[in-house]
């Protein structure tokens, strides 16, 4: 890719930490890596969303991420490889397999050397570590935790493991209730808890993900709020509800299930005084007054990305309001 062309003159000092999820997040976190070297950008995926299917060990945000750093990612379809072919599924289909998690013949090839350096006892991160270099990436991403947390959604239909609802169900039942299984008893990943203390980190970015199911998980994590709170990098986020809906995916109609506005400010109230900042799209600068009466500071910017020049241009209006906060 041609960063060079696109790079800004933005300069920012110190370190970065960027909580996301799958695709909103990694769409900013693909800005981000053009702006900031790998040493200060470090990015923390949630694995609430991971799940065993053909026996292999498939962890979507984590592929979502590494795949939109690599600029390989299918912008269209919105996950997955771009220039995927579908023929082992076409097989596994005729012999009757499970066809309902759609893998590609080259996300295929991630899930296995994943599981394989699994069961040979490597950790999560650094499983992920090795993946990501494979396909060029040299800013850091990490696993929230190298223990299992998996998402269970209530919902008018029982609770279901989150991918059942997500992709098979195609989020179609009413969400009443999460519960990350597993996380009371994980460890947040230890390089982000000292990363959390690094004097050196100067912003903390919640990625516009799904506040429930992508960022929530990381959240519920022991220690973790305490550990952002403490920080003394501002924690700023960006909305993932532009006027009212979702760019992407279920977070506007989980809203409503959970008796909440679909609302940007909806989404700061949730955060609360976890934030000291948020960064809320020009369609909804209607918010400006009742989101900085909660005490949080705002910043209206373009937040849709739609392109490499969206993403990046979104990243350095959030580096320069996370600069402000020196001031
Ligand atoms: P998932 O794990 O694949 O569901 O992805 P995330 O949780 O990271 O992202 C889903 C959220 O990203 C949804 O709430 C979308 O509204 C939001 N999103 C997707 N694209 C954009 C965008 O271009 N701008 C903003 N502000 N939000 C976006
Ligand atoms: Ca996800």
């Amino acid at each position: 890719m041609t960063d060079v062309n696109l790079a800004t003159k933005l300069s920012f000092t110190g370190k970065v930490l960027a909580l996301s999820g799958g695709v909103g997040g990694a769409k900013l976190c693909r800005g981000l890596t053009a702006t900031l070297t790998p040493d200060q950008l470090t990015i923390v995926a949630n694995t609430g969303d991971d799940f065993d299917y053909w026996d292999l060990r498939i962890c979507p945000d984590l592929d979502s991420v590494m795949y939109a750093l690599a600029d390989l990612n299918d912008e269209e379809r919105g996950w997955g490889l771009r220039d995927e072919t579908w023929r082992t599924l076409i097989a596994m289909r005729r012999l009757g397999g499970a066809e309902w998690f759609q893998i590609g013949d080259q996300d295929l090839a991630t899930h296995m050397l994943r599981t394989q350096l699994l069961r040979a006892g490597q950790s999560l991160s650094a499983v992920t570590q090795q993946i990501a270099a494979g396909l060029g990436i040299t800013h850091s991403l990490l696993p929230m935790s190298e223990q299992t947390v998996a998402t269970k959604v209530n919902t008018d239909q029982g609770w279901l493991d989150f991918q059942q609802y997500f992709v098979r169900d195609k989020c179609q039942p009413e969400v009443r209730e999460l519960h990350f299984e597993g996380a009371d008893t994980a460890q947040l990943n230890p390089l982000v808890s000292s990363l959390l203390t690094d004097e050196a980190l100067a912003a903390i970015v919640v990625c516009p993900s799904n506040p429930f199911v992508s960022i929530d998980p990381i959240l519920s994590l022991p220690d973790c709020r305490g550990l952002l709170k403490k920080s003394s990098a501002p924690v700023i986020a960006v909305s993932p509800i532009i006027a009212g809906r979702a760019v992407k995916g279920p977070a506007a109609k989980m809203m409503r299930e959970l008796d909440m506005p679909a609302t940007a400010l909806a989404v700061a109230e949730y955060y609360g005084d976890l934030l000291d900042g948020y960064v809320l799209d020009e369609a909804d600068a209607e918010y400006v007054d009742d989101i900085t009466a909660l005490g949080i500071q705002v910043c209206v910017a373009p937040t849709l990305m739609t392109d490499l020049n969206s993403k990046i241009a979104l990243a350095d209006a959030l580096l320069t309001f996370a600069a402000s906060f020196k001031a």
